[in-house]
This record gives structure tokens, sequence and C-alpha cells, in this order.
């Protein structure tokens, strides 16, 4: 069934990009459809080449004319945000719930995935399958993922069928109900998604354990996907009651994007939401992650590996722990250390030196934990490095040496000005188009900020200073490092560290 496939890759998608809270630039990266992504960047992608300031200049104010935010909450505490876009012949629907893999049961990871899944098993009064089948007859399409802080269910429709949808996604917030034998079936379903995400890959199984090692305590040290072994006693009780904890409107947010006025939308949300009971939710937990100096190295040797791959991660704050101010500087540390081919690792580790073939960075900042910062490289001799530490020593250094140039010696002025344009069109970019605009308000509101978030961003980018960069460098400099180098199998004939 094409439409249930269709949910199936989404949340491979989200399992495989691991968190669905990513850096605005990083979901611009990604086609607004898909799923937000959660783990550090793949060491294979390809940069992208940073728009001009006047490529930026049209899409800005093409958004600001066409189109409205409002907001609004329903008497059950369910809040609703309308982007207006006039002429739309299309609306995107989204409920996104406060619950995510963050919220597991100890000893049942990747429940919430799990209960995702079942969401499409059936209600009281939908049979299983059916919700995938009625979008799909509507010319719809429709996805879902999980991410480490949230769970979001995304309709794209016709704008006429959209009451239809609302009927159907206000059934499943408060009446899932799969039969008996779905709950083993799916179980597979969700275990093949492991096995073909990151069982089979090695470079999914290295980040993994380095997410593992960087965060002690919180939960975003466990997986989305689970824990294989965990994974495999998920039941029926465990679904039942982590849905009734947590799904209720007073936990969701539901976002209309594209064809539909505020009035239409007020009017839609009451009639098929307003009457869903609130619920008493279960008192939400505050990780506080233990201070550690002990940086930690990991070295994963895989036959499937045929490149030697380096990463490194610190936790670093997050909008969402932290509040926006606090995470501006990491997201232009980002930008100009290594989100582009303009930037500082591509032009002097790929281009200047030719010491890695490929080099990059990343923050995840858009998490309601602790952020974190991930830098990257794939070295350019893979014999040597797979089997020379001093080799790969090289390039470890030459990686921090970026970041102590920035602390030490700071940033030039027309440097930071092209970093500033480049993040200003990310999120212009990631608003692009009904679904992408959708996601990102979502996103937004999630982490606390108004959906209006969005047209402050380039002031609040433009007021990041040089001097903030260079104190984000010397930041993560000082802060405890988790690193690991991906490697091939050691070939014993000759092979040495
Ligand atoms: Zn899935």
């Amino acid at each position: 069934m094409a439409a249930r496939s269709m949910q199936q890759w989404a949340c491979i998608a989200a399992a495989c990009a691991a968190l669905g809270v990513g850096s605005v630039s990083a979901i611009a990266a990604n086609a607004p459809a898909k799923p937000l992504p959660l783990a550090p960047v793949t060491p294979d992608i390809t940069l992208p080449t940073p728009p001009s300031t006047r490529q930026v200049a049209a899409p800005v104010a093409a958004v600001k004319q066409s189109s409205e935010i409002t907001n609004f909450t329903l008497e059950n505490g369910l809040q609703v945000v309308v982007l207006s876009v006039p002429h739309s012949p299309v609306v995107t629907h989204m409920v996104w719930y406060r619950v995510g893999a963050k919220d597991d049961v100890a000893g049942k990871s990747g429940l919430a995935h799990f209960v995702e899944h079942m969401l499409f098993q059936g209600t009281k009064n939908q049979k299983p399958g059916e919700f995938s089948r009625v979008v799909e007859r509507l010319g719809g399409e429709h996805n879902a993922f999980t991410s480490p802080d949230v769970t979001a269910y995304h309709v794209h429709i016709a704008a006429r069928h959209l009451p239809e949808i609302m009927k159907r996604e206000a059934d499943r917030m408060q009446n899932m109900n799969p039969p008996p034998e779905a709950f083993a079936k799916e179980r597979e379903v969700i275990l093949e998604e492991r096995r073909q995400q990151v069982e089979t890959d090695p470079g999914a199984r290295l980040r993994e354990e380095m997410d593992a090692a960087l965060f002690l305590h919180h939960p975003y040290r466990t997986p989305v996907i689970g824990w294989q072994a965990e994974m495999e006693t998920l039941n029926q009780p465990d679904v039942q009651a982590f849905y009734a904890a947590h799904y209720a409107p007073n936990n969701a947010v539901l976002v209309l994007a594209g064809g539909i006025t505020e009035a239409t939308a007020r009017e839609l949300a009451q009639q098929y939401y307003g009457a869903i009971p609130k619920r008493e939710l279960p008192a939400a937990v505050q990780w506080v992650e233990p201070t550690s100096k002990a940086n930690q190295k990991l070295e994963y040797r895989d036959a499937q590996t045929k490149r030697p791959s380096y990463m490194m991660s610190w936790q670093v704050p997050s909008i969402g722990q932290d509040g926006v101010k606090k995470a501006l500087p990491y997201f232009v540390l980002s930008a100009l250390l290594g989100e582009s081919k303009s930037s500082r690792m591509f032009q002097e580790l790929v281009v200047r030196d030719k010491l890695a073939t490929m080099a990059g960075s990343n923050y995840v900042g858009m998490s309601m934990g602790p952020g974190r910062f991930v830098v990257w490289a794939v070295p350019t001799d893979a014999d040597a490095a797979a089997k020379n530490m001093a080799t790969r020593l090289r390039l470890e250094q030459a990686v921090d040496v970026q970041l102590a140039n920035i602390a030490r010696y700071g940033v030039k002025g027309s440097e930071l000005e092209r970093t500033r344009t480049q993040l200003k069109a990310s999120a212009i970019y990631a608003m692009d188009g009904v679904k992408g605009a959708a996601t990102l308000l979502g996103q937004l509101v999630m982490l606390g900020l108004p959906p209006t978030y969005l047209s402050q961003w380039p002031a609040d980018i433009d007021a990041v200073s040089a001097k903030q960069i260079q104190e984000a460098a010397a930041d993560l400099l000082a802060r405890r490092r988790v690193s690991g180098w991906l490697l091939p199998e050691q070939n014993t004939a000759g092979g040495q560290r």
C-alpha cells in the first residue's frame, strides 16, 4: 500500500535523521516534507553553495506580503497556529505532540516511535490503515515522525478536503484502538526499520554510540528508534499507557498552513477538536546533566566501512534549554565553520590543505534539552588514515586549529557578512512551500517561541557580534568532547596503529 509505505519512509528517515530537531539551516537543506534531521550530519553530504543577498531578498518580501500568522488556544488547551497563504489550493495540517523519545518509559526505549506507528493501525472509528487509505484516495500526502522531543503527524491535501482530515486526525487524538494482532506485526516493522537504518550502517552505529557517550544522563543518549533488545519487548499495554498519558489536546499544537483563513481555521478547529477533553499530564521531568571533564574517543572498525571518517561532538546550549540569545552564536559559528563550500573548514581543510575530501559542522540547537555541536571530516588519504594513527591525529589537529584560530584571532567582517546572509536565507528557504512552513512553525512553537519568531530571526542573526562567535569557539575548545573514528576493518597483513 503506497500510503503505508510513505508513512514508513518518513519514519525511516526520521529514525535515520535521528532526532527531528535540527538547526534552521539543517531544515532548509532538506525537502520540506521530510522529517527534521536528528543526528549529526553524515560525512558524505555535499555542502550547498550559499545564496547571495540579492537572491534572498525576493523570497523574504514574498513571505511578508502573502502570508499572515495567527495563533489561538481552544478551551481544552489545544494551541492552533494558522499561516494563511491566500490563493493556495492546498493546506498542510500538522499535529504536534509534546512527547518524544526522551519520554520513553525506562526499559522501553523506542516506545514513543512505536506509538507513532500504532496510530496508523486503527481507532474506535477507523480500521487499521484506513487513515492512510483515505488520505491517498483524496489525493493527499501524509507523513509522521518522532524526534527526541516531539511526535508530529502531517497531512498535505486540497483545501476542500480539510474537514475530512480534521475529523479523522481528531479521532486519532482520543480513540486509538488497534486490534491486538497489530502490535506484534508493527513491532516487526520498527525492528526492520532499525535493521535497515542502523544495524547495516556503521556510521549510524557510531553516531548512536557517540550520543550515548556525549549525554551522560539525559535521555538524548538513547536512540529514538530504541535499543533492539528493548524494542523486542514493546507491547500493547506499553503503547496504550503511553498514549493515554501523553496524547491530549492540552499537550498538542495544531498547525494549519496554506489556503485557509483564520476564521475558517477557528471554526473547523472548534468543530473537530473542541470537544476532546483536556487531560491531566504527567509532570515534566527536568534532567540535569552532571558536569564531566572526561573526553571520550571512540574507534569503530567495521568490514562494511570503505572510507574512514572523523566526527567530534560537544554538548552546548540550545534554544529550548537556554533561550535563543544563548544559542544564536553557535548557529553563526557553525555556518561560518562548516555549512557551505565557502566555509572555513571546506576552504582550508579541503581546498587549501587537501587533508580532507569533505569537512563540515552542524549545530543542533533547536532542541528542548541540551544542544549539540558537531564537526566532521573525511580524510583524503583513506588508506593512510585507516592504518596510521599519526595520519588521523594530523586531521584531528587540523580540525582543532580551525576552532583555535577563530577563538584566538576572531573572524573577518566579510566572512561574517556572508555567513549572516546564508543564515537569513536558510530560514526563508525553510518557509518555502506550506509544508516547510508548517514544519518550521511547529518547531518554533514546540521550543516555546512565538510562531512569528521568524520575522525576528534576521535581526537576531545580525545582532550576533564577531566577539560572540570568538567566545563560542573558545567555549567549544574548553568543553568536554566526544570524538569518533569510523574505520575499515583492520587488515592484519601489515596493518598497524
Ligand atoms: Zn518508524
